[in-house]
């Protein structure tokens, strides 16, 4: 074992490499990297609403959100006391045989903001575990109808769903996980990803595809799973709520479930409270997750329409077959009520449209740059898609030495800062994005 590390690797600068913890970088793996990383893991002390503070007390101004979850900022009073409250009565019981009011009160608050029709509630731990259940609903509808032989998933190519072993298995096979795990994995049905862009029409071809796909397999498909309007870690494209209707009404005319992801749109992010509502249809089956509490706890949820429940329990197998251990942890439970209040208060969906036309504004010149594919902004979404992969050592040294925190991933440097995010930050973080971007490319923008 060795605790020694190098400082004098150029990609270490003095400032990263005293941020560093040698244990750290031995023993902890962190998320999709090799033990030892290439590059540091920065050491994080504390945050506070738009900041994170490193060792050296510099603080970072936050394009991330922690990865959509952490909407309201960071260390956010109402969060912190809506927790406390919580924790002075039961920070956990088991939901076999007992309920409690968090659950109670949360449940009705979802139903009261979901597309329509949703329903029924499944408490889970993560995305990847709240979209799990969603395809054992979906198996479990389909043996109840006496339909065993619709027994795939059915998706689009570029999309992300999670890490658990069914929900890699529609990831994008190129992009996502199937090269290391091939064969391993459940075999589903792959479609053509969506044409490009929220505005665009769906062309005659892209429908007439579309329908012969669902024509040539519906006889095998349980359900059809999508994220609405933005496939996120599958290549953060946005595309046509017309995409989304016609799902939703091939979906109905062959009895395939329709679950739609949103882990990552739910709760404003793309200017609307879900994604689905941009294309005003319900989904039989949802997952939520990420910014349900706020980035506070780690919890999700898979709702479901009325019918869906009903046939389930009117068959053989009338019990959903899943529990897990901390089913509707009452201080995630408490914590999300208070994160929804602060999204329905504060009209997050409208904030998340206002932070689109900032985005917009100063993030448009970017596309002057020649190495420069693609910008594109939805909600408080913003894209910058490069013609080559992001060195990422390079650049994380950059965008800390800038005082910034994002994560770029492939050719795709994106933010999506928390929806409290005041104008003249979000003008600072472009511009300090912007000053990062050209100095790794080494030419000006503009
Ligand atoms: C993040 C994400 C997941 C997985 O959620 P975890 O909490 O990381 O398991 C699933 N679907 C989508 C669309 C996501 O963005």
């Amino acid at each position: 074992m060795t605790n020694n590390l190098t400082c004098t690797d150029e990609k270490y600068n003095a400032h990263t490499c005293s941020e560093v913890d040698p244990f750290d970088h031995h023993h902890l793996w962190h998320p999709y990297t090799s033990l030892p990383p290439t590059y540091p893991n920065l050491v994080i002390e504390r945050c506070d609403g738009v900041y994170l503070y490193t060792k050296s007390g510099e603080p970072l101004i936050d394009g991330m959100s922690s990865w959509w979850a952490c909407t309201h900022g960071y260390n956010h009073p109402k969060l912190n006391q809506a927790i406390r409250e919580q924790l002075n009565k039961m920070s956990h019981v088991m939901f076999g045989g007992l309920t409690h009011q968090p659950a109670i009160d949360l449940g009705k608050k979802l139903l009261s903001i979901v597309p329509q029709g949703l329903d029924a509630i499944f408490y889970a731990d993560s995305g990847s575990i709240s979209v799990e259940v969603a395809l054992k609903m979906a198996m479990q509808y389909q043996l109840a109808k006496n339909k065993p032989e619709k027994n795939k998933i059915a998706t689009t190519y570029s999309g992300y769903y999670g890490d658990t072993w069914h929900a890699m298995s529609i990831c994008d096979p190129i992009g996502g996980m199937h090269s290391i795990y091939g064969n391993q994995l459940p075999v589903q049905l792959f479609t053509d990803k969506p044409i490009d862009g929220f505005e665009s029409e769906m062309t005659e071809n892209e429908r007439e595809k579309l329908t012969q796909f669902f024509e040539d397999n519906h006889n095998g498909m349980a359900a059809f799973i999508i994220e609405p309007i933005v496939q996120g870690a599958g290549g953060m494209r946005f595309y046509s709520p017309q995409y989304l209707q016609l799902i939703r009404k091939l979906c109905s005319h062959y009895d395939v479930l329709m679950i739609a992801d949103e882990i990552a749109t739910g709760f404003g992010r793309t200017g609307k409270m879900f994604a689905c509502n941009h294309a005003n249809i319900s989904p039989d089956i949802m997952t939520i997750g990420k910014a349900l509490t706020g980035g506070y706890m780690t919890f999700a949820a898979t709702l479901c329409q009325r019918y869906v429940a009903d046939t389930i329990a009117n068959s053989k197998y009338a019990a959903l077959m899943h529990g897990p251990t901390f089913m509707g942890n009452p201080l995630a439970c408490s914590v999300a009520i208070a994160s929804l209040d602060l999204v329905i208060d504060y009209d997050y969906p409208a904030r998340a449209r206002q932070i689109q036309q900032f985005l917009q504004s100063q993030l448009s010149e970017v596309k002057s740059h020649p190495e420069v594919v693609d910008v594109r902004v939805l909600g408080a979404i913003g894209v910058i898609e490069l013609n080559e992969a992001v060195d990422m050592p390079t650049f994380q040294r950059l965008l800390v030495a800038n005082k910034i925190w994002v994560r770029p991933f492939g050719k795709l440097i994106y933010i999506m800062p928390p929806i409290i995010m005041t104008e003249s930050e979000i003008a600072t973080l472009c511009r300090r994005l912007k000053l990062t971007i050209e100095q790794y490319l080494g030419v000006s923008i503009g």
